[in-house]
């Protein structure tokens, strides 16, 4: 969605609040995916030339634990406010507002949520991954025994080594 952040400061109203939804699934998301719509609330209020802009988001990534690779869905809520002047507007760079004043809420809804997103997704904060052996999940069904050292085969040179300390 697009919002003419220039038109509503010249003609007003002082107050618009527009709720929308953000298809934002082909976006290049980091190790996971947003395949439903973002349902957000948008806000601007301006008092004295300055806008008070304000977004509620609430998204739902979709993935794979990175260590079990089971699949994953974690919930991000987002809450942002910031304060522009109204001479900022054209050379704004913490926003995605183009020349003429113009805000492309699903780009600045894509950015936020990227920085507000999971940098690691797992199914539960102590998952023990998959064995390295026979590739199960090592919580169900693996039973391979951790390889200890007696199991190994002894070096001919370190059998003679420990004769010699017998
Ligand atoms: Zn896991
Ligand atoms: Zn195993």
């Amino acid at each position: 969605m697009q919002f003419d952040l220039k038109r509503l400061l010249l003609r007003g109203p002082d107050y618009v609040c527009e709720t929308f939804e953000s298809d934002l699934s082909g976006c290049d998301w980091p190790g996971y995916r947003v395949d439903k719509p973002v349902s957000a609330e948008f806000s601007v209020r301006i008092k004295r030339s300055e806008l008070y802009l304000s977004l509620r988001a609430s998204a739902e990534v979709q993935g794979e634990c990175a260590r079990c690779l089971d699949p994953v869905s974690e919930t991000i809520e987002l809450e942002r406010e910031w304060k522009v002047r109204e001479d900022d507007l054209a050379g704004e760079d913490e926003l995605p507002v183009d020349a003429k004043g113009v805000l492309d809420l699903d780009e600045l809804l894509f950015e936020e949520l990227v920085l507000e997103g999971p940098s690691l997704l797992l199914c539960s904060e102590d998952c023990s991954g998959l064995c390295p052996e026979c590739g199960l999940k090592k919580a169900a069904g693996c039973t391979c025994q951790p390889a200890e050292e007696e199991a190994a085969p002894v070096d001919p040179r370190l059998a003679i080594l420990r004769e010699l300390l017998d």
